[in-house]
């Protein structure tokens, strides 16, 4: 039976990127000294702010928050966890059920925007009246909330539970298609604009997907494991995931080398041409002169919204 390579207890964890056998107590502070060193090195959390984490219910936002909840003493901040109920069926009820449970269990407020309280409708209906993928659409809605909701707390950054995986495989998608100004906006921390841009972290920059399951597990955290009903698995970004994945197992601590090298030489890449600018029915930030959340609004509902999502987000703070 492998050993802890900490203590010389019985292991239960094999870290391939790292080559170790860790006990479950020491494979815990391995991955939490893993999100620590990723916000000092990345400078994305600092003493006195207020975090506010994007809750969905899923592993990753669960996990980040459980970390979050145990460093927030050490670093100094206070976290907020926000979620938002995209009102996909039973879907985002299990979701919005975990978000609850998840909230008393780190002792952090929830702030819960339901989508169709806020305009009516969900994300399905919001895809179908527009004809973009519903994902599209879905990330517009998430990010608009977010920030509304960040800028009403005043909170300093709002935190997401992208983890390497995720933000490697972003990376690889903008070199294939040669979108190279878009990779500065991958990096671990992307700083905002006072009082309409908060600033997006990424505490679960250096950690992979496979070990926040694991720590998910072994910790009993309680999670929503399926997957949403409205998921494209035909996409490059997801087929890019999955052979990604092979060549991490085939090459171990591959895509963490990648990752670390990238975002030493990320101000080598075309800085964005777009500038933020504000958009001219509800004043969030726009790279044109209407936001893309009063337009998809408009579209489907005849009405940009905007307007009246930041009053309810206004009202509920
Ligand atoms: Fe939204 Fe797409 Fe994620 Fe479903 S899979 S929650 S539609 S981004
Ligand atoms: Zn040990
Ligand atoms: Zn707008």
């Amino acid at each position: 039976m492998p050993k802890c390579r900490i203590c010389g207890r019985k292991a239960v964890v094999y870290l391939r990127h790292s080559r170790l056998w860790l006990c479950s107590e020491h494979f815990n502070e391995f991955i939490e000294n893993r999100v620590m060193r990723t916000i000092k090195r990345y400078n994305l959390i600092r003493k006195g702010d207020r975090v506010l984490l994007g809750l969905s219910g899923g592993k990753d936002s669960v996990v980040l928050a459980h970390i979050l909840s145990k460093l927030r003493e050490s670093i100094g901040f206070k976290l907020y966890l926000a979620h938002i109920n995209l009102g996909i069926g039973e879907y985002s009820e299990k979701n919005a059920e975990v978000a609850k449970k998840i909230s008393e269990k780190t002792n952090a407020p929830l702030i819960i925007l339901d989508l169709r309280k806020i305009l009516g409708v969900g994300i399905p209906e919001l895809a179908l009246k527009t004809r973009r993928p519903p994902c599209s659409v879905c990330g517009v809605v998430k990010r608009y909330l977010l920030n509304a909701l960040a800028v009403e707390l005043k909170a300093n950054s709002i935190a997401t539970g992208h983890n390497l995986d995720d933000m490697a495989t972003f990376i690889l998608k903008e070199f294939l298609v040669q979108n190279l100004e878009q990779i500065p906006k991958l990096a671990p921390r992307i700083e905002g604009v006072k009082d309409y841009l908060v600033a997006k972290i990424k505490p679960l920059y250096e950690t992979y997907e496979e070990d926040i399951k694991k720590y998910a597990e072994l910790n009993n955290i309680l999670y929503v494991e399926e997957k949403c009903p409205l998921a494209d698995e035909t996409t490059l970004t997801w087929h890019l995931k999955k052979h990604l994945r092979d060549l991490e197992y085939r090459f171990p601590g591959l895509t963490i080398g990648f990752i670390r090298r990238l975002v030493k030489n990320i101000e080598k890449y075309p800085k964005p041409g777009d500038t933020i600018r504000r958009c001219s029915i509800c004043g969030m930030p726009s790279s044109g002169k209407i936001c893309s959340f009063c337009k998809i609004t408009e579209k489907a509902l005849g009405k940009p919204m905007g307007p009246h999502a930041r009053e309810y987000i206004k009202e509920i703070v």
